[in-house]
């Protein structure tokens, strides 16, 4: 990994320090993945077969998998395996309950109350990855919060062919639409529905960049009339540490994501030259035990270990990057915390690797990547649910606030709108002549 001293780079080397990776994207992903949807809008089914053998290499003849492919999927399961799947799932389930919507029901003024409901999305579409590896934690991530929301409809889309453990925790988490297809193509059949994938009104999930890419692209299209969680592109970490942490546990972390792919991105910041050492020394160890060590090796040429001042410093560095994770690992790092403006998810000292994040903590893996975690809410219930208002008004509310409205009506020039509440007004000055 590149070692940078921060405050000895102009402006413009910062913002390079802080770039991601070129892998991500660029404009034949773009062209590429317009032709795939294209494609899957005007040939449905025939198409999605195709691509599972061109990018997939599986000889599929049909995309959904029956009741009896999934009931004998689960058996295969190793009760070990089924356990730590229910263990997870039991956290998980416990911190989104937790995030039920409260209702609002109020009087701004006498006779005019104005509420604020949530109604779960009826039809979502859940993609799990696994181009790479069958990620079996993103089923749980999806499909506890749809149902616990109460999406009617959930639909559950992963490339083939899909692995025992993604068919088993999606069923234990009562989905029963499953269809083998992966990447752009499966993006594609949950906006636009074919013959046998039905049309779904927001779909979720994380995804390579051909995934992130086609879920932008879809969510662009008026007529598809469909909604996207976020962009949850390649995995990136930003671990901040001083002088006092384990550069293994440092190491451990950066290679944890490393691993996910070649386009994934991970950054180290300290305020210690030694300590930034220390885990390039750490990463060189740790990296020749690793299975995945080539595609962590793609990924930490595109990462970079960057030497702050100062602790404060280190955190600009990470707002500025606005990272997917960010781990801090000093010695008091919830002081940290309320420096932070930017981050998918935080994990807090020595003890909080991120894979718990990842797996099995509770809280969601489901994160936005590319720095928009500036702006964009890790994935919770809220987002399987749509919230909307209601207004009533008795006659006295209205005579209370008709006058502003036709006021502001008037500045508008919309006399119709003006017109709306006079008509009424009128009324009930009518009504109220007569009693
Ligand atoms: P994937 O399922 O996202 O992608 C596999 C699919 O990509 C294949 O089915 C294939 O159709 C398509 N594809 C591959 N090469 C192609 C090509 N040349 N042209 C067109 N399509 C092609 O699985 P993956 O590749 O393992 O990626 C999973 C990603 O999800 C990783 O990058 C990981 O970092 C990321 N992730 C992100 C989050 C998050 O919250 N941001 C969470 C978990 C995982």
């Amino acid at each position: 990994m590149e070692t940078l001293v921060w405050n000895t780079l102009s402006e413009d080397a910062k913002r390079q320090a802080l770039s991601r990776s070129p892998l991500v994207g660029d404009d034949s992903l773009a062209t590429s993945v317009s032709d795939i949807l294209c494609n899957v809008k005007r040939r449905g089914d025939s198409t999605l077969i195709e691509y599972a053998a061109r990018f997939d290499k599986a000889e599929i003849d049909t995309l959904a998998l029956s009741a009896d492919e999934i009931a004998a999927a689960c058996e295969r399961v190793s009760p070990e395996l089924k356990d730590a799947i229910n263990a997870a799932r039991t956290n998980i389930a416990r911190f989104h309950s937790a995030q039920q919507f409260s209702e609002i029901s109020l009087e701004t003024q006498p006779g005019v109350r104005c509420e604020l409901k949530s109604e779960a999305i009826e039809k979502v579409g859940l993609y799990i990855p696994g181009g790479s590896a069958p990620l079996i934690s993103t089923v749980l991530m999806l499909a506890v919060p749809a149902a616990i929301a109460g999406c009617t409809k959930r639909v559950l889309v992963s490339p083939p062919p899909i692995d025992d453990a993604i068919l088993y925790a999606a069923s234990v988490c009562g989905i029963t639409d499953v269809f083998q297809i992966g990447g752009a193509q499966a993006i594609a059949a949950l906006a636009y529905g074919t013959e046998s994938v039905p049309k779904v009104d927001k779909i979720f999930g994380p995804g390579n960049r051909y995934v992130t890419e086609a879920k932008a692209q879809v969510a662009r299209d008026t007529q598809a009339a469909v909604t996207i969680d976020m962009p949850a592109g390649p995995s990136e970490v930003l671990v901040i540490a001083d002088d006092a942490a384990n550069p293994e546990f440092i190491a451990a972390d950066l290679l944890s994501q490393a691993e996910h792919g070649s386009d994934s991105q991970v950054i180290f910041v300290t305020d210690s030259r030694t300590q930034a050492n220390a885990v390039e020394a750490a990463l060189e160890r740790q990296l020749t035990l690793l299975p995945r060590r080539e595609t962590a090796e793609g990924a930490l040429s595109c990462s970079r270990i960057i030497i702050t001042a100062t602790l404060d410093e280190a955190a600009i560095v990470s707002n500025l990057y606005a990272p997917e994770h960010l781990i801090i690992q000093t010695r008091e790092p919830r002081a940290l915390l309320p420096r932070i403006r930017a981050a998918g998810s935080v994990f807090l000292g020595a003890y909080t690797p991120e894979s718990v994040g990842d797996y099995a903590s509770g809280t969601n893996h489901v994160l936005p990547t590319y720095g928009y975690s500036k702006t964009v809410s890790s994935l919770s219930l809220a987002d399987f649910c749509r919230r909307f208002t209601v207004q009533e008004l008795s006659a006295e509310g209205l005579k209370g606030l008709g006058q502003t409205v036709m006021t502001l009506a008037a500045a508008e020039s919309l006399d119709a709108h003006k017109n709306a509440v006079k008509v009424r007004l009128d009324a009930i000055a009518r009504e109220e002549n007569r009693q």
